[in-house]
């Protein structure tokens, strides 16, 4: 379960003396909030939505969402997964997870998160749009729009916190860079019957995407089969020709733009006299092997609600920065692989390579490349291969 080590001043005032604004209702922000509220700060969540109804979505996690929301996130909990098979060009490799993956349903773990928020404190204001914030000497006035008559106020607020998606308009009013993204496309699908509930399935196939193809298991009869890709309408055609070819009908699309991770993105910003912090996909906190944001994200709020507490400091952001930088070292070498070098790594996943990568998650990265490494030195050379193939960042990469 999340902890916050020593929560206590920033910038003199005691934590009930804060009024803290965080903009966006729902994982990152209902997380953040959470933390702030239980360290007794006044905080406030502003949603454009006018009900808590959240788009659903059927999202995989590592059990690291576990170990950081205990019971809260349990009730978003649909599956688990015990084992990913990987294929490409005829080949395939299969690997066994010791912790399972977790298949969740995004708009319950949303709900869950909010109700946490609420009782440890924090005020839910729905239907509320955040339109700019201004510096006015102390903190900040935020101007704030309702969603339904479009009638505008003022609001004050010590602490801003941008949790509101990838384009987040609280970062374009505090100066930061509008990020890259890419698009995710799913379509639910009745699973066949060699389709085991709790075995998901990963294809590599580089004509059609640098990154992968998936089929994940909701529940035992229906998945989510998707991929992410550059370029909004090729993406879509090629889910399309990908369903048709393995005889899936679809029978419902899920699909948004994600933030590419191409470098640490700096949590705060200092406007004026007050701080403004970035969380979840308003800050690309996105695996960009995976275009996993969830975890991430949630470490992200832990990040920034340990630097609200601690006068700027944590050690949450500095460890995630280091994974988000391991996950985009491995994206720049999978972004060059050709046909051939996803038939050489399948066949290089030998018995033990496969037993580091059963044993660590996607969110240890650094503990799962040293021992793939270890146990399969070719790996690694084949991904020096692809580092130096070309320059860091292709056009392609940077979408
Ligand atoms: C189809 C799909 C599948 C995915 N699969 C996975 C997966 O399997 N695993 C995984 O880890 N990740 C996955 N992701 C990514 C993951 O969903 C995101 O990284 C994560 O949901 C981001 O959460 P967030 O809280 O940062 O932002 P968001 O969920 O984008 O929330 C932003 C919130 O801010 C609100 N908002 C925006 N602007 C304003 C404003 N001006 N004023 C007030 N409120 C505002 C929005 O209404 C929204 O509620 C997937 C994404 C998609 C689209």
């Amino acid at each position: 379960m999340a902890n916050l080590q020593g929560a206590n001043v920033n910038r003199g005032m005691n934590n009930a003396e804060q009024e803290v604004a965080v903009v966006g209702g729902s994982a990152a922000g209902f997380f953040t909030a959470y933390l702030l509220a239980r360290a007794s700060c006044r905080v406030r969540v502003l949603e454009r939505a006018e009900e808590l109804d959240p788009t659903p979505r059927t999202l995989i996690v590592t059990s690291r969402m576990r170990d950081l929301l205990g019971a809260a996130g349990e009730c978003s909990v649909v599956n688990e997964i015990r084992r990913f098979e990987l294929f490409t060009d005829g080949r395939a490799a299969t690997v066994r997870l010791e912790r399972p993956d977790l298949i969740i349903e995004r708009a319950s773990l949303i709900r869950g998160l909010a109700l946490q928020a609420q009782q440890a404190g924090a005020r839910v204001e729905l239907g509320r749009r955040f339109v700019s914030l201004e510096s006015n000497g102390g903190g900040f006035s935020l101007t704030v729009e309702g969603s339904r008559d479009g009638s505008r106020e003022q609001l004050p607020a010590d602490t801003v916190v941008g949790a509101d998606g990838a384009i987040s308009k609280v970062a374009q009013s505090a100066g930061w860079p509008k990020q890259q993204t890419v698009p995710l496309i799913q379509a639910i699908v009745r699973l066949r019957s060699e389709c085991a509930p709790d075995v998901v399935r990963v294809w590599f196939v580089p004509e059609d995407t640098p990154y992968f193809y998936w089929l994940i298991p909701h529940s035992p009869t229906h998945g989510a089969l998707g991929l992410i890709g550059e370029d909004g309408p090729q993406t879509r055609r090629c889910l399309e020709t990908f369903l048709e070819k393995r005889c899936f009908t679809p029978l419902a699309f899920q699909g948004a733009r994600i933030p590419v991770y191409t470098g640490w993105v700096p949590a705060k910003r200092q406007v004026g006299t007050g701080q403004v912090y970035l969380v979840g996909d308003a800050a690309g906190q996105v695996k960009v092997t995976t275009v996993g944001g969830i975890v991430t994200g949630l470490r992200g709020a832990l990040g920034v609600a340990q630097a609200i507490l601690n006068d700027g400091h944590s050690r949450e952001l500095r460890a995630l920065r280091r994974e988000l930088d391991l996950h985009l070292l491995i994206r720049r070498t999978l972004h060059r692989f050709q046909q051939a070098d996803y038939s050489r790594l399948v066949d290089l996943l030998n018995d033990s390579a496969r037993r580091s990568l059963s044993v660590y998650s996607r969110d240890e990265v650094a503990r799962v490349l040293w021992h793939v490494c270890v146990r399969q030195p070719r790996l690694l050379l084949l991904g020096l291969r692809g580092i130096l193939a070309k320059g860091s960042l292709s056009p392609r990469e940077r979408g």
